[in-house]
């Protein structure tokens, strides 16, 4: 049997990729800090270790114990906002950890690892949609944390022959085998939206208005995360074909703030009182993926594109989760 570890294995994304992983016959083994998630949060039907990817030597042992054909990292702090408010725990928790965590593979001679990337990494792009290749300016320290991560990888590769996939997602909504987006506190755009169609907040904000847009709201390309975990399995095996993998995901369709307000409208029949707001720090005006290589290289194709289909998942969840 496969067997992998899985760095992040209780968040929401690699939660649902665990499962799906497990339920593709792979020996999952999740490793969390259990900082941002519960223990109960750990799928079932995969082996745990409380730990964080900073232990060197417990990361190493695990490794050493497991031998897994790869690692896949999701663990990481992950919102732009506050990256602009305490740039020094991106640097720490995101690239300095991260090193400690290839540190230990090396150490421990595994060599495969799936890396989740983001379109952070690209700040504000001269062209759109985004190809892999276009030029890497982030706008907020989140962005450039993971790109720093990125490049020790091309070195780790180089210099020591890892085989590595980054994921560059895009804006990653919706829910999968009862597992959906939730974060303390919580800031992304479509948890919060859907509060308030529950009437657990009053109104949500839309942060700026006043941007080179057709709304002037600002433009993201939603991925469900079913299709988001789906190329992560391929990608992990795809890995020995390839050697280097550096794909975007996402559905190369664009969605403005305001229109995802209105979806979400739709969907839920909620009013959803909305307010403009300054603008959030960091936030680029546009951000659509390029998806041709993740299609070439991974043979992937995203199954759930449409927005309103992505946020009545979420809306279902989050009923489910958050409701009276
Ligand atoms: N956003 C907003 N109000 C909120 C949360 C987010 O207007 O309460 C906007 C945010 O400025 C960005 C988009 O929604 O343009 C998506 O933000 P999110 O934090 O969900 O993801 P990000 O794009 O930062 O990864």
């Amino acid at each position: 049997m496969k067997r992998v570890l899985v760095t992040g294995g209780a968040g929401y994304i690699g939660g649902t990729v665990s499962i799906l992983l497990r339920d593709a016959g792979y020996s999952v083994t999740v490793l969390d800090n259990l900082t941002h998630a519960r223990r109960e949060a750990v799928p079932a039907g995969v082996n745990f270790i409380e730990a964080d990817i900073a232990d060197r030597p417990m990361v190493e042992a695990a490794l050493r114990e497991l031998r897994p054909d790869g690692v896949l990292h999701f663990a990481a702090l992950i919102e732009a906002g506050e990256s602009m408010v305490k740039p020094e725990i991106y640097f720490r928790n995101n690239t300095a950890s991260t090193l400690s965590l290839l540190e230990a593979m090396l150490a421990a001679d595994v060599k495969n690892l799936v890396f989740s990337s983001t379109a952070a990494v690209y700040g504000e792009p001269d062209v759109t949609p985004i190809p892999e290749t276009a030029k890497l300016q982030p706008t907020n320290a989140y962005g450039e944390s993971k790109l720093l991560v990125e490049q020790m990888l091309a070195w780790f590769q180089r210099v020591h022959g890892f085989k590595t996939a980054t994921l560059r997602y895009f804006n990653v909504a919706g829910a999968l085998d009862g597992r959906g987006e939730q974060h303390e506190p919580e800031t992304h755009l479509i948890p919060i939206i859907l509060d308030t169609a529950l009437g657990k907040r009053k109104s949500i904000a839309i942060y700026g208005d006043d941007y080179d847009t057709p709304d002037g709201t600002c433009i993201r390309d939603y991925i469900h995360v079913a299709d988001l975990a789906n190329a992560h399995i391929r990608a992990l095996e795809r890995l020995h074909e390839h050697g280097r993998i550096l794909v975007n995901l996402g559905n190369g369709k664009g969605f403005s703030v305001k229109a995802v307000i209105e979806a979400a409208r739709r969907v839920t029949g909620a009013v959803i009182p909305a307010e403009v707001k300054p603008r959030r720090p960091g936030d680029p005006a546009r951000l659509v993926a390029s998806s041709e290589q993740a299609r070439e290289l991974l043979g992937w194709e995203p199954e759930h594109a449409d927005l309103d289909e992505i946020v009545a998942s979420a809306w279902k969840w989050h009923q489910q989760r958050f409701g009276a």
